[in-house]
């Protein structure tokens, strides 16, 4: 970066302590992971000089032949992927792909249904501060409250009752696999369009630790900067038959010019996906999780649902007679960055509540694997046991930074 250097000293040195701190500490953010090299320098190339509103070969603006040579590239490499009929990468970011879903299949005021945010759901599926809850109704399903597991019952007997224009499947916190199999025949019985949000395990479905909702879905909207390890971004797959109105509702319904620049990143990270590499980091994602799930069940933390089947784990700390706000902070100062998050029917506000999110996507990039969970899950403990114990911070803060030490996040 020898010309930001030059240029502006401020935001030059203000990246290099972020690179510094994103290699000290352990990221267990579930919706985190580290892009490769490759990947951010598509994100900083000249791209970002270009309008292209429009589409490949019906662009609004002259000049954009390699512009559509990548994004077309973006496109079958997205397809190829996912299995999908059709592929709109322009989304800016996940928010965005879900108001254009929604702009191409509903209209203001339609009834649609999607996990309740407390339980997993994300803010887009119908919360009352989001788009969606104001312009939308939304009828939210929730977890079984004793298993906290989706009762595909319940939630057909829900929609029966609610009739749905529009379901969504895909959460933020939510530990289990989802059966879209069982969506689909929910949808076709209610007469609801299905959408599935794979935003948080696009980069499972695509390494195949995650099953595909190709076959079933109306629509597949997902960010590529979680799981999938792209540029931050998102996109909109869905059925050949339903390509025109997506790619409508995105642009020019709701979005201007592309990113041009991320979708040339989106195809790098694309095909990086497709690489025989990325299954088996796929697959060891999932075994580390499970891991650090064992290990922390192991001393006494309560795991949401029992169990993780994908690459995110959420905990409720109650046993250990200390907060969501509490443990997060502590970590934090210990060098290991996580999430409070609510579980659910959560009796904490979702400022403070009951529960941590850990993901580790972006732990599993750096290399480590199970030995490195193992220790990783014992200092977790050592922290919410012991929250105020700033020596025993100061303590694993230097383990964390040991074990950072020996898998650099870019060699
Ligand atoms: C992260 C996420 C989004 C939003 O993505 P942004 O890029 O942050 O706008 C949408 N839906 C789900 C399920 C997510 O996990």
């Amino acid at each position: 970066m020898s010309y930001l250097k030059q240029t502006d000293g401020a935001v030059y040195e203000l990246l290099q302590k972020e690179l510094e701190y994103q290699q000290k500490t352990l990221r267990l953010i579930a919706s985190e992971n580290y892009a490769s090299r490759a990947v951010m320098e598509a994100t900083g190339s000249v791209l970002t000089n270009k309008y292209a509103e429009g589409y490949p070969k019906k662009r609004y603006y002259a000049g954009n032949q390699y512009v559509d040579e990548i994004e077309i590239l973006a496109i079958e490499r997205a397809k190829k992927l996912f299995g999908a009929g059709h592929a709109n990468v322009q989304p800016h970011a996940g928010a965005s792909a879900n108001i254009a879903a929604f702009y191409a299949f509903l209209e203001i005021g339609d009834k649609f249904m999607g996990l309740d945010l407390a339980n997993g759901g994300h803010l887009t599926h119908g919360s009352p501060v989001n788009f969606s809850g104001k312009w939308f109704r939304p009828c939210a399903y929730t977890v079984d409250r004793k298993t906290e597991a989706l009762d595909y019952n319940q939630i057909r007997k829900r929609a029966l009752e609610e009739k749905p224009k529009l379901i969504i499947c895909g959460y933020t916190a939510y530990p289990l696999i989802i059966d879209f199999k069982a969506f689909r025949e929910i949808c076709d019985e209610v007469g609801a369009i299905m959408m599935a949000d794979i935003s948080h395990f696009a980069g499972l479905v695509a390494g195949g630790a995650y099953p595909s909702p190709a076959k079933y879905a109306d629509i597949i909207t997902t960010t590529t900067h979680k799981t999938l390890r792209g540029p931050r971004g998102a996109m909109i797959m869905c059925p050949e038959a339903n390509a025109q109105k997506i790619d409508k509702a995105v642009f020019p319904g709701m979005q201007g010019g592309p990113l041009e620049h991320c979708i040339a990143a989106k195809a790098v990270c694309f095909h990086e996906a497709l690489q025989p590499e990325f299954k088996a980091y796929a697959a060891q994602i999932v075994k580390n999780a499970k891991v650090l799930a064992d290990e922390l069940a192991a001393h006494g933390l309560r795991l949401v649902a029992g169990k993780t089947e994908t690459h995110l784990i959420l905990v409720d700390l109650t046993p250990k007679g200390i907060t969501g706000k509490e443990a997060q902070l502590a970590l934090e100062e210990a060098g290991i960055i996580s999430n409070r998050n609510a579980i659910p029917y959560d009796p904490r506000p979702p400022f403070v509540t009951s529960g941590l999110r850990l993901g580790t996507p972006a732990l599993t990039t750096r290399g480590m694997k199970e030995g490195e969970m193992k220790h990783i899950g014992q200092l977790i403990v050592k922290v919410i046991e012991n929250p105020n114990d700033s020596e025993l911070k100061l303590r694993v803060r230097k383990e964390t930074e040991e074990l950072c030490s020996r898998f650099p996040i870019y060699k």
